[in-house]
């Protein structure tokens, strides 16, 4: 099969190096040639809202799916007669949105935070009133790794964070000081609804990008509810592919940020981590193939790199480091990297989750 990714970032390529090995060949989509997936496969050149563009990938291959969220429901549409397209464009088109996004979420009973739409001063006024402070104000549209949000503490911050977002429409929502942060990743099979759960992982975001992520984060209760969440919304989106939901975790309790139509970086560490990796699974899925095994191999780390890339000398020298370097130009807070560590025991993985840590640091 010929499969079609809008999307060449390292989402893309991973899905690429995951599918090859099963004899599957891969084309993307990209506004830029360099895109990571470039160096795995042919990018046609062009934009992700370009419906010419997205037909022109469509006409080239038997299957299409995504690595970004914002490919627009509109450019997606008219290729559907022609070509199946992965995951399906409704959770595409909820997930863009963090408005029907939540909405969602309480229509089918997943606990979120307090919310509410803000299109104007007053509204803001009104909302900080009675959601209280310290409260989040954020874009509805286009947000992902903390971009598009200010965090009000006082009636001081209204003004300014009206000033600095209020152009488009916004959604206003309890501030939370969660115990930790994690994510359940689930896949299930365009053939028959197959489904499968990765374990928990937990995570920590710096400035609302990830960080780091450590897997499998063991919380029976708390992995059963994440997992009858994750199938509720499957089922709801007759989905197939791979599926992400965000969790607050206070206590005993998961309340859903938001979820991710895709592959996710928290799941990078089930490429050295898990039987099958979350990328493998994608593929698997949206071609009606048996779902791979999910079980966490060992006890696995994953750290990310924001804006530099550590020497490869001091990274390789850590016992067990996998290291992937996606070949873009580094800028200020950009995802160049990872490294995963997976190892037979907590310990063992902590220690060298600090020296993968020590290496993200710029020295
Ligand atoms: P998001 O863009 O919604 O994925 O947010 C990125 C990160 O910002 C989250 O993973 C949290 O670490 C933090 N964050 C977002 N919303 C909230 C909130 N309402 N309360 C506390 N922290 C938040």
């Amino acid at each position: 099969m010929k499969i079609g990714i809008i999307g060449a970032g390292q989402l893309g390529r991973m899905l690429a190096l995951a599918g090859y090995p099963l004899g599957q060949r891969f084309v993307f989509l990209d506004h830029s040639g360099d895109a990571p997936g470039g160096q795995v496969g042919d990018i046609i050149i062009g934009e992700f809202s370009d419906p010419k563009k997205i037909a022109e990938l469509a006409s080239q291959v038997d299957i299409l799916t995504f690595d970004v969220e914002n490919v627009p429901e509109d450019a997606v549409r008219p290729v559907l007669d022609t070509v199946s397209f992965f995951p399906p464009v409704n959770a595409l088109a909820t997930a863009q949105d963090r408005l029907t996004e939540k909405s969602l979420f309480h229509e089918l009973d997943i606990p979120t935070l307090d919310f509410a739409t803000v299109d104007s001063l007053d509204d803001l006024q009104r909302e900080t009133g009675n959601i209280g402070f310290p409260c989040v104000l954020k874009t509805r549209r286009l947000g992902y790794d903390g971009k598009g949000q200010r965090i009000l503490k006082s009636e001081n911050d209204i003004e300014p964070a009206w000033v600095a977002l209020g152009s488009t429409p916004l959604i206003l929502e309890t501030f939370i000081s969660f115990d930790c942060e994690t994510s359940i990743i689930g896949v299930r099979s365009a053939k028959d609804g197959e489904t499968a759960f990765y374990p928990l992982c937990r995570n920590v975001h710096e400035d609302g990008i990830l960080s780091y992520s450590i897997a499998p984060f063991e919380r029976p209760k708390l992995q059963k509810n994440a997992v009858a969440h994750l199938t509720r919304l499957m089922e709801y989106f007759d989905y197939a592919g791979v599926l992400t939901i965000e969790f607050f975790v206070q206590g005993e309790e998961l309340i859903a940020n938001e979820f991710a139509p895709r592959v996710h970086n928290s799941g990078h560490w089930t490429i050295e981590g898990a039987v099958t990796s979350q990328f493998e699974n994608h593929i698997r899925a949206i071609l009606g193939l048996p779902l791979g095994d999910t079980s966490p191999t060992g006890h696995s780390a994953m750290v990310n790199y924001l804006g530099h890339l550590p020497e490869l000398e001091s990274v390789l020298g850590i016992v067990g480091a996998h290291f992937h370097d996606y070949g873009k130009e580094p800028r200020p807070k950009r995802k160049l990297g990872h490294c995963t560590v997976t190892l037979d025991d907590e310990k063992s993985r902590n220690r060298a989750l600090n020296l993968l840590l020590a290496t993200s640091q710029r020295n």
